[in-house]
């Protein structure tokens, strides 16, 4: 069957772009034929990141399947956050058994709300068309939190999947809408993270426990007290100032819900398993790379004297070098501890803190306070003072409110623009039904989310049901109006005629509806009364 050069595997791409890449090459006019060659059945919906019935493509295309999973799936990133409960996701993604996928990516994604989308990097197209002739879906661009090439650094493109979209149509990767189009570091770093992890965790061989891992770099980077203990609120702080930018997007990279940091709790207590992009958030603020994550070599748990006594250690250590005037970052540098670290001590002992006060007046606090509280851009605001991002950052944070003020900012240009988007789909489309507004625009489920109350004031009107008989009565009235003339029988009555024809009830309750075979039937009984009379 699978005589065609475009039919074989190629290292990287996704599941949806091999079988994309047969369908294009065996010139299959329809899906269905594409799937009924590979499945034996037309109607299959292939996931980007976590398709199933694995075992009938591998056979297929003649590759391994444990090989395909491992490397055309999301399935290694799933697998590490669901630990022992991951034989049963491999399980269903090997099968055809689609109706499990359903409550099981519940489980695996931890029921994140992200977008259905299938992505690619222009520039891999063009190398991949150059070297093997083919317009590959990568893999890696499909993960969550992908949204960059973690290659070429450029923001990914994508065609929307799922019902509204490519639904399950075989689609090359052309003529997508780029992801986002203002620059942001923390969606690249984020993405090349996650493809290194994936990379990493193709090869398997983790050491050590992650838990333990976790455990020894919050301790390196200052995050545990002297009991070992996570000083959490100290950790989701700093987890929210370091990935700010990210949540500031004014497209939803990653669900809002991810910057509320309390499930790194859940993480590190081994609570209940997490989506693999909750793991990433940490670990990618942690360490520099999943490589360097995995490479920390046991750290020796000290008794909670020596503990102590380490700890104070530290503290005097920064405390000196605060006062023979060091700037937070230098000693952060030298000892090896966060800023924040070094920033909570100084604050605890009373220290002036180093905000720049020699560059900073008061005027220049406030207008960076009034452009924050207006919505601008941290980095704007930054070049038009002539000052750094940190500070202007380290402004707002110490401004009760204007963090949660800067939120809220981004929550109402999304609406704004979705609203937006509502208003104009429905002035283009003016006929659309609700449901077909449902499935074919995506700012319906944002306003159905976060702004139902106007969602439901400005959709078309509900129409009014319109009823679509499941019977044609004038068809079935024609039928047996034959019959009733052909019945060989005299009937005395409406009853006795309704059953010679099946005791349906039709000639007693749906009278109205039959008036030809009504007719017949007076005929009949007219005849029988008829006959009766003559006899008597
Ligand atoms: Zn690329």
């Amino acid at each position: 069957m699978s005589n065609f050069s475009y039919s074989q595997y190629i290292e990287g791409e996704s599941i949806y772009g091999l079988i994309t890449n047969y369908h294009v090459a065996s010139c299959n006019r329809s899906w269905k034929q594409t799937n009924l060659d590979i499945f034996g059945r037309t109607h299959v919906r292939l996931h980007p990141v976590l398709p199933n019935n694995i075992n009938a493509i591998a056979q297929f295309f003649k590759v391994e399947p444990v090989y395909l999973l491992n490397h055309a799936t999301g399935y290694p990133l799933y697998a590490f956050s669901l630990s022992n409960q991951a034989s049963k996701l491999k399980k269903v993604l090997l099968s055809a058994k689609g109706q499990l996928i359903a409550s099981y990516s519940r489980q695996a994604p931890s029921s994140l709300p992200l977008a259905k989308q299938h992505r690619y990097c222009a520039k891999c197209i063009e190398e991949s068309f150059e070297t093997f002739g083919t317009l590959a879906w990568r893999i890696e661009h499909q993960l969550y939190g992908v949204s960059h090439c973690p290659e070429h650094g450029e923001p990914l493109l994508y065609l929307s999947s799922g019902e509204g979209g490519i639904n399950r149509h075989y689609c090359l990767p052309e003529g997508g809408e780029p992801i986002l189009l203002e620059q942001n570091e923390k969606a690249v770093r984020l993405s090349i993270f996650v493809t290194k992890l994936y990379h990493l965790l193709q090869e398997g061989n983790k050491s050590r426990s992650v838990i333990d891992l976790y455990t020894d770099w919050l301790m390196i980077k200052g995050f545990l007290t002297k009991c070992g203990h996570i000083r959490m609120r100290f950790l989701a702080d700093e987890l929210f100032n370091y990935w700010k930018e990210l949540f500031e997007a004014t497209e939803e990279l990653i669900p809002l819900e991810l910057s509320n940091f309390n499930y790194v709790a859940d993480i590190i207590h081994e609570r209940r398993p997490v989506h693999y992009l909750k793991h990433v958030l940490l670990m990618a603020f942690l360490a520099k790379s999943p490589q360097d994550f995995f490479a920390l070599s046991k750290v020796p748990k000290p008794a909670p004297e020596l503990l102590k006594q380490q700890d104070s250690a530290l503290e005097s250590n920064v405390l000196k070098l605060l006062d023979d005037g060091s700037s937070l970052r230098e000693i952060s540098a030298s000892l090896g501890v966060s800023v924040g670290y070094v920033k909570q001590l100084a604050l605890r002992n009373n220290y002036e803190i180093d905000r720049r006060r020699w560059k900073l007046t008061d005027e220049i606090e406030r207008d960076v306070w009034r452009k924050a509280f207006v919505g601008c851009h941290r980095a704007d605001i930054a070049k038009h003072h002539g000052i750094s991002v940190g500070t202007v950052e380290q402004l707002i944070q110490s401004h009760k409110g204007l963090s949660d003020w800067r939120h809220h900012m981004v929550m109402a240009k999304r609406r704004a623009k979705n609203r937006a988007a509502l208003l104009q789909a429905i002035g283009t489309n003016p006929q659309i039904t609700r449901n077909e507004f449902k499935r074919s625009f995506s700012c319906y489920m944002w306003l159905y989310k976060n702004d139902r109350e106007w969602l439901y004031q400005n959709l078309p009107a509900p129409q009014a049901k319109k009823y679509y008989p499941s019977v044609d009565w004038a068809a079935r009235d024609k039928f047996l109006a034959i019959k009733v003339k052909c019945l060989p029988a005299e009937s005395k009555s409406l009853s006795e005629l309704d059953r010679a024809l099946g005791g349906h009830g039709w000639l007693l309750h749906d009278a109205k509806k039959l008036p030809e075979t009504m007719k017949e039937a007076a005929k009949i009984l007219e005849n029988s009364m008829g006959r009766k009379i003559v006899k008597d």
